[in-house]
């Protein structure tokens, strides 16, 4: 990938643990390596087909400078993830930030913090088949959607591009009862694959889900059905989700989102999957 680079950008900011830091300031410095496509630029020779490198910078300055964090740990993270909010065309951005009056007592030339991210698009299934009370008001399963999917919007690392239709179906597995509500929406989002499972984790909770029962009934399920074309397996993560291909209420709303969507281990496309399960069935 093509890639704009700043060098050692230096911003006067006031992060660091201490509230001497807070107050006093101290120089940082930025390299930041931005992958962008460039062929178009180099071509036309015109500025907006690019992202001017002086904006860039500017932008990095003013969020440096608009609060004070601790860590550079989050000052950088907040600089990426404002600069991928922001420039859409900018695909990756690493950032280091480096702190060389960092309060140290010892001999040291400069610490830094590098961090890379990038935007992915993902598809995520949602499903509910369980009320849920909180404070005292019974919340159904389609206003349980509703409120998840606007916290996954309100998450300035998930921009949601595309929802299916809702749809009622039966129980899948013979454990669970009730009818499920399902659907699936397509994401930009600039977290790594086992930060989304966090993520979804923590939405799923805040409508209290337990896993009492193995695919018994629940109040939200957030699944993770691909994330860009990649095929992952970790202890904590299948991806594409395992069993998507069984699943017609999986399938059915990712044909209406994704139909010519191929599976990247089956190479087959969501309708020709479809077709296959309904086949099967
Ligand atoms: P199923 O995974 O068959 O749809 P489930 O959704 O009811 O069943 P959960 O209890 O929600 O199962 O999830 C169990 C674990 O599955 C999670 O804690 C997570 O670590 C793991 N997991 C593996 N792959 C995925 C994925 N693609 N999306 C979400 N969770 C996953
Ligand atoms: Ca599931
Ligand atoms: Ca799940």
């Amino acid at each position: 990938m093509d890639e704009i680079r700043i060098e050692n950008l230096k911003i006067f900011a006031n992060h660091g643990v201490l509230q001497s830091e807070k107050k006093e300031g101290q120089f940082f410095y930025i390299n930041a390596v931005i992958e962008i496509p460039l062929g178009k630029a180099g071509r036309t020779d015109a500025l907006n087909d690019t992202v001017s490198y002086a904006e860039l910078c500017e932008v990095m300055v003013k969020e440096m400078q608009a609060k004070s964090y601790d860590l550079i740990e989050a000052a950088a993270m907040h600089l990426i993830v404002h600069i991928l909010s922001e420039y859409k065309m900018i695909k990756r951005i690493t950032l280091e930030l480096r702190k060389p009056d960092a309060p140290i007592d010892a001999s040291f030339d400069s610490v830094s913090v590098r961090i890379s991210r990038a935007r992915h698009k993902v598809y995520i299934a949602y499903g509910s088949s369980m009320s849920y009370e909180k404070n005292g008001k019974v919340i159904e399963s389609p206003e349980i959607i509703e409120g998840a999917l606007k916290m996954l919007s309100d998450d300035p690392e998930i921009e949601i591009v595309k929802k299916s239709e809702d749809i009622v179906t039966e129980p899948y597995g013979g454990v669970a009862k009730n009818m499920f509500y399902n659907g699936i929406i397509c994401a930009e989002t600039f977290y790594e694959p086992e930060e989304l499972l966090d993520c979804l984790h923590s939405v799923e909770k805040s409508y209290g889900r337990t896993r009492d029962v193995h695919w018994g009934d629940r109040t939200l399920d957030l699944d993770i059905v691909y994330y860009d074309h990649e095929v992952i397996k970790t202890d904590r993560l299948s991806i594409p989700h395992a069993d998507m291909q069984n699943r017609d209420f999986v399938l059915e709303p990712l044909n209406e989102l994704a139909p010519d969507m191929v599976h990247p281990v089956l190479h087959m496309t969501t309708s020709q999957l479809l077709k296959l399960m309904k086949k099967c069935k």
